[in-house]
């Protein structure tokens, strides 16, 4: 995994510095608007170092992935920012496997592992917050993170504690981060902070920072304007402290 590419986000961050790379974008090939050249673009308009393109993917998904990775990769000639070819899947038990295919496993650069849903559940869930009892909820998303850290196919714990927060506007105790971070740090993977999801990022970076823990930085952008939303929120905290 390109773990130098967090490793200078963790130097930056220590430095109160922007890092110039947008870890979490989704393109037309899945749920986003807009085309890969038309992310390149937004990345070369604000500067970003490298895009991080983390594309939906499951078990089942086809060669699609092949055509996508071709299209980064020839647009990799054409721009400035370096894009990076990879998906983000779901955590699918408590074992940490992952909803993952292994053509596509084979021709990324990264796995980010993200919580999107319980085990086993089915359809649009995004409404279906009853019958669910806070703790139960935390406890649930913090074992399949756990879990997903410890499963080599993972590089990126995506947007941790996500599911909880949107879905069920639950913010978790500050201590389970720190343990999800721990972990991270213990497994040596990337932590993600994410603008679409985390309240408190200053925060989070710091606990990562104290915790020695590698951090990935993401927008989630699902359009062009998206890109960089995650820099830009930095650049303002940095500018507030200088
Ligand atoms: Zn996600
Ligand atoms: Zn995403």
């Amino acid at each position: 995994m390109q773990t130098n590419l967090f490793e200078n986000i963790f130097d930056d961050l220590s430095k109160n510095i922007t890092p110039p790379l947008d870890m979490h974008v989704h393109t037309n090939w899945t749920d986003g608007k807009n085309s890969v050249s038309e992310i390149f673009k937004a990345a070369d308009k604000i500067n970003l170092s490298h895009i991080f393109f983390s594309e939906h993917s499951r078990q089942e998904s086809g060669d699609w992935f092949l055509d996508f990775k071709k299209e980064v990769t020839d647009n990799n000639k054409k721009n400035k920012c370096i894009g990076i070819v990879g998906t983000e899947v779901k955590v699918l038990n408590y074992n940490g496997d992952l909803d993952l295919s292994k053509l596509i496993l084979k021709n990324s650069e990264l796995v980010m592992a993200s919580v999107h849903r319980f085990p086993g559940e089915k359809g649009n869930i995004l409404n279906n917050t009853k019958n669910y009892d806070k703790d139960e909820v935390i406890k649930i998303e913090y074992n399949l993170s756990m879990a997903a850290l410890e499963n080599p196919q993972t590089n990126i714990l995506g947007h941790p504690f996500g599911m909880s927060l949107k879905r069920f506007k639950i913010i978790p105790p500050i201590k389970l981060f720190e343990q999800l971070i721990k972990k991270s740090a213990i497994e040596k993977k990337a932590f993600e902070i994410n603008i679409s999801y985390h309240p408190n990022i200053v925060e989070l970076i710091q606990i990562c920072l104290k915790n020695n823990c590698l951090i990935s930085i993401g927008s989630n952008a699902h359009t062009d304007k998206e890109v960089g939303k995650i820099n830009l929120f930095l650049k303002k905290e940095y500018e507030k402290k200088n």
